[in-house]
């Protein structure tokens, strides 16, 4: 008989797991998957051109009602797992309703942060994270209001481009002073900055957000160094936190995420987490490659083999129409490492190389990000880039005929 496997969260996660099982253990779980938002699995990463009007929400949608039947799994989406009883393999649901599991999968995701300052629960703030938020933030943009978005990584940048797209007249407010600075030196993000602006977003650096402000709803932001901004809307882009709460209570092992080994097994055994919610070896990924490889190990896993998830190199591809921007690997160049630098600002390109012990260890692309996937692969494999070191700045097909001959 099929041994009882429940996953907690119908997200992307979740998803590829699935796909990867029915793979390599068809038949032997009894797969449910319990999951909280209204619609079936859909790709989060594309939220983003969904609010640029470059995707339909309807598009996005990963796999039809037939894959999931197809495969012998039980849905129940708009549903809530609420407690896990690890003694009595059982998990508890919204509607009252429980179920006994032989193994349990948790991929929960993240919630995005709210900044805690005065004035961050008015009416008008709001977050990115799913379908829900995106039907807002076309209302808000369709009516022209003037919205603020609070964060320059991926995700505010992306936020704040699909918003001006759509109508909005947006400022952007980061921390810090350069855009994306965990995934670009200061000469891509300044080129990025002028890229950006240039689609008509208005970008604040070195802006510490002090206050919300406004009576009813929010009226304005300001900043420590006495700044206002005046906003119909604030949407908090500065960051995730991954859901644990689930584990937690359930006294499984947390630290920022849900603390997992090698094989993606959590501090309760039979219990495993991957993805976003996921803690391993001290990282949470928060992009969605680490999520898919996770998958991998843990199908193989489940079915028995002795899989191990070591870690992933990760790479960051910035979705503004227009401005190609691509990071991987070590971006900076720690001591003891070499960089290769074309720099173009005029132009609008900057590519940035580095080489430790023979190998490409990173790579920084802004404008022409035409061969990022190769120098990703290169990366990936650590292969020898000896033969190609003068070339490879040039791409790939200038790399490849250079060795050729
Ligand atoms: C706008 C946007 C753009 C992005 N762009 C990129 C990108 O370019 N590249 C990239 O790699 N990544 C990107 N990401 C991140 C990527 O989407 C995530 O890394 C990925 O979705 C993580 O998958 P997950 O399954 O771990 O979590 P999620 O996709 O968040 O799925 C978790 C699901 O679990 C549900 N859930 C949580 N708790 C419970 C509970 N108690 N009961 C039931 N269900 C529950 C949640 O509601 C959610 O549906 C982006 C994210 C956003 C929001």
């Amino acid at each position: 008989m099929s041994e009882p496997l429940v996953i907690v969260g119908n997200g992307m996660a979740a998803l590829r797991l699935v796909d990867e099982l029915a793979k390599v253990a068809l038949g032997r779980y009894a797969i449910a998957v319990i999951g909280d938002e209204p619609r079936l699995a859909y790709n989060r990463v594309l939220l983003s051109s969904v609010l640029a009007g470059e995707a339909a929400s309807h598009d996005i949608e990963l796999r039809p009602a037939n894959w999931w039947r197809d495969r012998g799994v039980t849905l129940e989406y708009g549903c809530v797992a609420t407690e896990i009883d690890v003694g009595r393999r059982e998990l508890k649901i919204a509607n009252e309703e429980s179920m006994t599991f032989s193994r349990l999968v948790l991929a929960t995701g993240s919630m995005p942060l709210r900044l805690n300052l005065p004035g961050a629960d008015l009416p008008g703030v709001h977050t990115f994270r799913d379908t829900r938020d995106v039907d807002l933030l076309l209302t808000l943009a369709a009516q022209k209001k003037r919205v603020v978005v609070v964060g320059g990584g991926l995700l505010g940048l992306e936020a704040a481009y699909g918003l001006a797209k759509a109508g909005a007249a947006v400022t952007l407010i980061h921390l810090m002073d350069r855009l994306m600075e965990r995934q670009l030196d200061a000469p891509a993000a300044e080129l990025l900055k002028s890229l950006v602006e240039r689609k008509g977003i208005k970008i604040l650096l070195n802006a510490n957000t002090a206050r919300l402000h406004g009576e009813t709803r929010v009226e304005g932001v300001e900043l420590a160094d006495g700044r206002r901004i005046d906003a119909d809307a604030v949407i908090f882009a500065a960051g995730i936190r991954p859901n644990v709460a689930l584990a937690k209570d359930a006294g499984i092992p947390v630290n920022r995420g849900i603390v997992v080994d090698d094989s993606l097994q959590t501090g309760a055994p039979g219990i495993f987490a991957l993805g976003e919610c996921a803690e391993h070896r001290g990282i949470c990924y928060g992009l969605v490659e680490p999520a898919y490889e996770q998958a991998r190990v843990l199908a193989q896993h489940l079915a028995g083999s002795g899989a191990g998830y070591s870690g992933s190199v990760v790479a960051t591809n910035l979705k503004v129409s227009g401005v190609n921007v691509f990071s991987a690997g070590d971006f900076i160049g720690a001591d003891g490492t070499e960089t290769i630098v074309l720099s173009d600002a005029r132009g609008g390109t900057y590519k940035k190389l580095v080489v430790a012990e023979g190998r490409l260890a990173g790579a920084v692309l802004v404008g022409d990000a035409g061969d990022a996937l190769w120098y990703l692969d290169l990366i990936r494999k650590r292969a020898p880039v000896a033969g190609i070191r003068k070339d490879m700045m040039f791409g790939r097909s200038r790399a490849r005929a250079s060795e050729a001959a």
